[in-house]
């Protein structure tokens, strides 16, 4: 029973918009410090980038050579995640292979920047390698045993939603905030379109925006210019599992580089470019073919499997880029920025990060809120299992 003490309620009333992984993190975050939580989404929950991402619980070795700080945070959230959210995870771990020599060569600088960032990768034999997963390429040349894992994309939001809910959190799939109401430089509420397409004015203290790549044009409901790009990747799926731990190019991120085995299937990915709009992104014929070229690099065979699907997501990037190569140059951080300087009093906008970071983003956007209505109440998601994703 999912039953954790709430210390005192308060009579506020904050909406969370967007039901993807960050907004069902917030939602659970803010019920649990006691606030009124009304939570929409425009279409089913997960439907955002959350329910097409590559899965990846990530340790944060990707990251750790070019930010110890992210690759930390990252690796101490997976710890917790495992923790609070077992259901959701399949704690498999990943091998960082080096096909060429110029990986092979990125071996030592990796391993200390994941020992720097608390993450315990250890170099192992290329025989254990090969012996661990038979699909790696038999060129491997060196390779990186990492506490990577695979995560159930919607299970982990579900789980999330579902502690929300029980902890009183109103929460409206087909739901979309249509319009912001603000006065005297305060928020105040907003326009609904519900599920009828009939239109409904809520009321409101608070506004957080969790709509990641959406953020934008929420934004742009009060007037406020969010420095967001959508950054779409393409990921293709095969049937079977070719692996059962996570595998990546043992060298600094980029595209095609990660292959991840989800239930019954192994996912390869992913690319990167920009996009004026995070709606209606499709995979195109030439990203399918350089993902399969690239998977076979890793684990030959990929591209004879019974191909399953391809599909695309946008990543919700944190800052402004003009070009595919200024959005590579975006950090992989998460920010929250409040709106108050611009005259929107009461409004926030969490943006960037990546899902398995989620419980993290909910808790700085929450503290955001306390320290803006001068609450003191700790996070306390970290302290107890989550109920089953069942429960939603
Ligand atoms: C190709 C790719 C691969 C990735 N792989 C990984 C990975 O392996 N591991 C990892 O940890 N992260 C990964 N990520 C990052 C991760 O997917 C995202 O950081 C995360 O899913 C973002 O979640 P979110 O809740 O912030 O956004 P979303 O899931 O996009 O949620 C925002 C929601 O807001 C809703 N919304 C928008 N406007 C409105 C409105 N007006 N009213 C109501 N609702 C609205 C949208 O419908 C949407 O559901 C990947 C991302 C991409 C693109």
């Amino acid at each position: 029973m999912f039953d954790p003490p709430i210390p005192g309620r308060h009579d506020v009333r904050i909406c969370v918009v967007g039901g993807g992984g960050s907004g069902a993190a917030l939602a659970y975050d803010l019920a649990l410090r006691g606030f009124s939580v009304l939570l929409l989404e425009k279409g089913e929950f997960t439907s955002g980038t959350t329910g097409r991402h590559h899965g990846q619980l990530h340790s944060g070795a990707r990251y750790a050579v070019g930010d110890r700080a992210i690759a930390r945070e990252c690796m101490e959230e997976t710890l917790v995640l495992r923790r609070i959210v077992p259901e959701a995870i399949e704690y498999n771990g990943g091998i960082f292979a080096a096909i060429r020599d110029d990986e092979a060569d990125y071996a030592p600088a990796f391993v200390s920047a994941c020992l720097e960032s608390g993450i315990p990768a250890r170099e192992i034999p290329v025989t254990e390698a090969r012996a661990l997963e038979p699909v790696l390429n038999p060129a491997l040349k060196r390779a990186v045993w990492v506490p990577d894992g695979t995560l159930d994309a919607y299970r982990l939001a579900a789980s999330f939603l579902a502690a929300a809910a029980a902890l009183g959190a109103d929460l409206r799939a087909f739901t979309e905030l249509v319009g912001i109401e603000v006065s005297d430089g305060r928020i105040r509420g907003g326009t609904v379109r519900g599920p009828d397409a009939r239109e409904e004015r809520v009321s409101f203290d608070v506004l957080v925006s969790a709509t990641g790549a959406w953020a934008g044009r929420v934004g742009s409901l009060a007037g406020l210019d969010i420095p967001v790009t959508p950054a779409p990747g393409t990921m293709v799926a095969v049937r079977g599992r070719l692996s059962d731990l996570v595998l990546s190019r043992l060298a600094p991120p980029g595209d095609g580089d990660i292959l991840v085995p989800q239930r019954g299937l192994s996912i390869i990915g992913s690319t990167q470019s920009r996009a004026d709009s995070p709606e209606g992104i499709l995979p195109t014929r030439a990203e399918i073919e350089f993902l399969r070229v690239r998977a076979d690099e890793l684990a030959p065979g990929f591209s004879r499997a019974p191909f399953h699907a391809a599909w695309a997501a946008a990543r919700p990037l944190a800052g402004r880029a003009a070009s595919d190569a200024e959005g590579r140059g975006i950090s992989r951080d998460f920010a929250v920025l409040d709106h108050g300087a611009e005259g929107v009093s009461g409004m926030f906008t969490l943006i960037g990060g990546k899902a398995t970071v989620l419980r993290a983003m909910a808790r700085k956007a929450a503290d955001a809120v306390c320290g803006f209505l001068d609450v003191e109440e700790p996070c306390r998601t970290a302290d107890y299992p989550l109920p089953s994703w069942r429960a939603l």
